[in-house]
């Protein structure tokens, strides 16, 4: 017999399933792992099949309006990997599975109304003569009596509609809410479309030009950019979309352009290269699952060896998955891949439209691309037969996601990885503390190259202590003597110099001399930063701006002085100090689109600028051989945030940065300034010693019975409304007071940023050294939350949090 009824997941804040009954003519048709457009409430919402079965629900099921694929988008494994994010980070289903395919480009999402009880009442109402809703009006509320519906098909049946609905609207008669509805693929514009012949010649009648363009496109096979046919062949456009509709033509979404670099020199892998690359072509040959960690110094070449991986792994007819982070994944490094593989690879990048993403996500899951490069969410692309997952730079940030659900990239990596069978590579210079101890537990095979390419030295680091330079110069510069000294040696050089700033914005904050007021954001507890580009107050978390007070709003003094630097400050001082060099500045206010990354970091190789100074996107993964000195203006930064990750934070960025020198055939020199030379982070970041930091870092998580040492969970409360946020928070707290066997419960308090976007946060930290015990409590946590009807985004449950703020 056919199955009757499906279960289905749906993008809501709810960690259930939904049960949905098949109409006849498609119980045979769904499968498991296909998307569904079905109702919900009013509105109409797009879901994935994830059982199909015969139990009939106790309440009655509403019928599955349409089957949106023919085959499933999500195959077994696919779907083992969402259930399992689901579960282990506590986050809905339905949410998990909304991520893991970008489709969303294929769903269209229009408004649609819905009459209330209010607005039946009224039709009741005014038919008994007792308002004055009027005939147009009533004809209206007696559409949407029948069932909801769009404005446009409400305009249809009475062209005042539009008046009247927002009429409605306010009286509370109507409410309106988003329909999940299939996209015309057909009706993007011709400049984003790609049109390839089907079929030579047919016997159907066909237009003019519907024929000129099936005759141009057989003579001219493959893919043609909609667009650039006009010139050639008129009405092509309109023509193509008749044809398609046929089935003569087929119309593709165009997909970025990779720009082609230079070619990537290949290069003969050295002793420790071939060794690292052997231990993981003999895992993939064993196609069963094996776990690495690759830890190699900066400019040991890592990537050769990846690249090798990758080939090995086709070389047994499997698939690859490179995934790098998100502001590693320029066109350059796009580019290098497309190089060496070809149309083999499909990239994918949370910066590509929409459409776009769907494209290459339904090439993978073909097959047609069998390798993949990727950021955080390719760790769900769909590929066949998958092999081998790299994870380059994996202690980066950017595999963490910091919404729901909050996966962490790399971890599914290994996951997925486990399930499947393949082989995992997880790649760094400086590995997160949890996966060194890993290696160190044996979980992750271990390979190291200690060494960089042909024997270059690594940079050589000098310490400036900042507040000796204070005594001996009774300056506050931004720079040092010997950073200023450095600088212009390498200019006359005519080599090229790095300058790390991690801090926006000219200065940290504006303050009033008389009574020391700084000015803060009115939605955040924070300060705003001065930008003065802009010559604005701007808050980093909520992006709020303000005029620069010309008096101060508590005492009505005028002495408003800036204090402290942003890399916005740092580049006027270099024009000031080095007036004749040529600087260039990179953060997240020069950076608009990866195209003006790609423009800078190009122009800085290709020698157009001198200096390039900026945040930490300067410091991640770039091979610049002509840079010889790094120069790190305050390494302080970061170390006085109330996060136990602070120091490995901050050795990483020092390490990272400090790599950047000295990569091509000239020795590299780093000057790196600081106020706490005696801080370990900065002490072994100096003599770029990851196992002296390890070590003691370790030995500090140990004792503090922090991650590798208990498994913790970060929960936030929030609300608009203090009481709000306050009483849930307190009720948590009391869920957990009899709780005390192998768990340790730290607050309720406020958080560090106690107010962020108008709402009021307070948080709770909870550590166990076992994770079944750590599920228990969140599961506690969320049931009650559940029962006390808690609105869904109040409390947010973060596993293996990696931001404390
Ligand atoms: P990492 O990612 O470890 O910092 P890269 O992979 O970027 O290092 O390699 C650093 C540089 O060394 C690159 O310019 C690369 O082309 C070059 N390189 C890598 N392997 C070799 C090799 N075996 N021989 C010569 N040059 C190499
Ligand atoms: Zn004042
Ligand atoms: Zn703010």
């Amino acid at each position: 017999m056919q199955q009757q009824y499906c279960d289905v997941c749906l993008p809501v804040p709810l960690d259930r399933l939904f049960t949905y009954s098949l109409p006849q003519q498609m119980a045979g048709l769904a499968q498991v792992g296909a998307r569904v457009l079905v109702p919900f409430g009013p509105r109409k919402l797009s879901g994935t099949i994830l059982k199909l079965h015969e139990v009939k629900p106790e309440f009655e099921s509403r019928p599955v309006e349409k089957l949106l694929d023919s085959e499933p988008v999500f195959d077994a494994q696919l779907i083992q990997l969402g259930v399992w994010i689901a579960r282990y980070y506590f986050a809905p289903i339905g949410e998990v599975f909304r991520v893991m395919a970008p489709l969303g480009g294929e769903v269209r999402k229009s408004k649609i109304f819905a009459l209330t009880d209010e607005g039946r009442a009224e039709i009741r109402q005014t038919l008994l003569g007792l308002t004055e809703a009027a005939e147009a009006g009533l004809a209206i509320l007696k559409n949407l009596d029948e069932r909801p519906m769009s404005l446009d098909a409400l305009k249809r049946k009475t062209p005042e509609a539009a008046k009247l609905i927002a009429e409605f609207q306010k009286k509370g008669w109507v409410k309106a809410s988003e329909e999940a509805q299939e996209r015309d693929p057909l009706r993007a514009p011709a400049t984003k479309l790609n049109v390839e012949g089907v079929a030579a010649s047919t016997t159907e009648k066909l237009g003019k030009w519907e024929r000129e363009l099936l005759a141009f496109l057989h003579l001219h096979p493959g893919a043609h950019p909609l667009d650039e046919l006009e010139p050639m062949v008129k009405n092509a456009s309109a023509s193509a979309r008749a044809l398609a509709r046929r089935g003569l033509v087929k119309l593709t979404p165009r997909m970025g352009a990779i720009r082609q670099p230079a070619e990537r020199p290949r290069h003969q892998l050295n002793a420790t290269q071939e060794a690292a690359f052997a231990a993981i072509a003999a895992a993939i040959r064993k196609g069963e699952y094996q776990s690495f960690l690759l830890q190699g110094v900066t400019g040991s070449g890592k990537t050769e060896v990846y690249l090798n991986a990758i080939e090995a792994c086709l070389a047994e007819g499997r698939s690859a998955l490179l995934m790098v982070p998100e502001i590693a994944l320029t066109p350059q490094v796009a580019g290098q891949f497309a190089m060496r593989f070809g149309d083999r690879v499909a990239i994918l990048h949370s910066a590509f439209g929409e459409a776009e993403r769907a494209e290459y996500w339904r090439r993978i899951r073909r097959g047609e691309a069998k390798v993949v490069v990727g950021t955080r969410s390719s760790v769900f692309a769909p590929l066949p037969d998958l092999g081998l997952i790299l994870v380059d730079e994996e202690h980066d940030g950017s595999y963490k996601q910091e919404e729901t659900p909050r996966y962490h990239g790399r971890d599914v990596a290994v996951v997925r990885a486990q399930q499947i069978g393949a082989v995992v590579v997880l790649g760094s210079a400086t590995p997160a503390l949890e996966t060194r101890y890993n290696a160190e537990l044996g979980k992750y095979q271990h390979l190291l190259l200690p060494e960089r390419i042909e024997q270059r030295p690594m940079p050589v680091v000098e310490c400036v202590d900042m507040n000796q330079e204070f005594l001996e110069t009774k300056k506050h510069g931004s720079f040092s003597r010997r950073m200023v000294e450095a600088v212009k040696e390498k200019l006359a050089a005519r080599e090229q110099v790095m300058l790390l700033m991690n801090r926006r914005g000219f200065s940290s904050f504006c303050a009033c001399r008389s009574c020391g007021h700084r000015v803060p954001c009115v939605n955040c507890s924070v300060t705003l930063t001065y930008h003065r580009k802009d010559r604005r107050l701007l808050c980093h978390y909520c992006g709020y701006s303000e005029k620069i007070p010309e008096i101060c709003s508590q005492c009505g003094s005028d002495a408003i002085q800036f204090i402290g630097a942003g890399s916005e400050k740092i580049e006027a001082d270099l024009a000031e100090a080095f007036p004749e060099a040529r600087v260039a500045r990179m953060d997240r206010d020069t950076i608009h689109s990866k195209n003006d990354y790609e423009e800078i970091l190009g122009g800085f190789r290709e020698g157009a600028f001198d200096i390039l100074v900026g945040t930490q996107m300067i410091a991640k993964g770039h091979d610049i051989p002509n840079v010889t000195l790094v120069g790190i203006v305050n390494a302080d930064i970061g170390l006085g945030m109330p996060d136990f990750r602070a120091a490995e934070r901050t050795f990483q960025l020092l390490t990272q940065a400090s790599g950047r020198a000295g990569r091509g055939g000239l020795p590299g020199q780093v000057i790196l300034q600081t106020i706490n030379p005696e801080h370990y982070a900065v002490r072994f970041a100096s003599v770029q010693d990851y196992e002296l930091f390890y070590a003691k870092e370790l030995q500090f998580r140990r004792v503090m019975r922090y991650p590798p040492f208990a498994s913790l969970a970060n929960v936030l409360f929030r609300s608009e409304r203090q009481e709000e946020a306050l009483r849930m928070s307190g009720e948590a707290a009391e869920l957990l007071r009899s709780e005390t066997e192998n768990v340790r419960v730290l607050g309720p308090a406020e958080a560090p940023v106690p107010r962020v976007n108008k709402e009021f946060r307070y948080q709770m930290l909870i550590k166990s050294p076992q994770r079944k015990r750590l599920a228990e409590l969140l599961t506690k946590l969320r049931d009650h939350a559940r029962t006390q009807e808690w609105p869904a985004t109040a409390m947010i449950l973060d596993v293996d949090p990696l931001s404390l703020l």
